[in-house]
């Protein structure tokens, strides 16, 4: 059966706890997804950068799989994150078993950072791997999405 819970929700990256992740689930790596994960509004925060730096120094591999092509070619590349090279095909599993054997890892020592719960969080399931959606409340997308929403109900102004 499908399965589109995930294992845990935030709100943000930084909200995620490096210890827990490693001591009481003994996961070894981290597969994020990037558009709406990783940047969130054309930019990387400075939060978000800084919990990869710290996830690197407590030993975790880490890794993107996005279904962007262009992904390789961010800010990525100059922080030596292992990246997908072209259109993942998020949700199949493969492109995260794949990334799975590129990291060395078992997927039950992978934790899937990822704000869809079809692509990221159904795919990981799937593939073994423990889910974590991020569910941003302040996303810009969704922002627009409800303003527009309002707009069509004929709420025009909402701070
Ligand atoms: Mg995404």
């Amino acid at each position: 059966m499908s399965n589109f819970n995930p294992k845990e929700t935030y709100r943000k990256i930084s909200d995620i706890s490096i210890d827990y992740l490693k001591n009481d689930l003994n996961i070894k790596g981290l597969i994020f997804d990037f558009d709406g994960t990783l940047r969130v509004n054309k930019k990387i925060s400075d939060d978000t950068l800084n919990f990869l730096k710290m996830a690197k120094e407590s030993g975790f591999k880490i890794s993107v799989v996005s279904n962007n092509p262009h992904v390789s070619n961010t800010i990525l590349k100059d922080l030596n994150i292992n990246t997908t090279q072209k259109f993942a095909c998020k949700p199949l599993k493969k492109p995260f078993l794949d990334m799975a054997k590129r990291m060395k890892l078992e997927p039950n020592r992978i934790a899937v950072i990822g704000n869809s719960k079809i692509s990221d969080v159904w795919g990981a399931n799937r593939a073994g791997m423990h889910s974590i959606y991020i569910q941003d409340l302040d996303n810009f997308f969704l922002r627009k999405k409800i303003k527009n929403s309002l707009k069509n109900i004929g709420i025009k102004h909402i701070e």
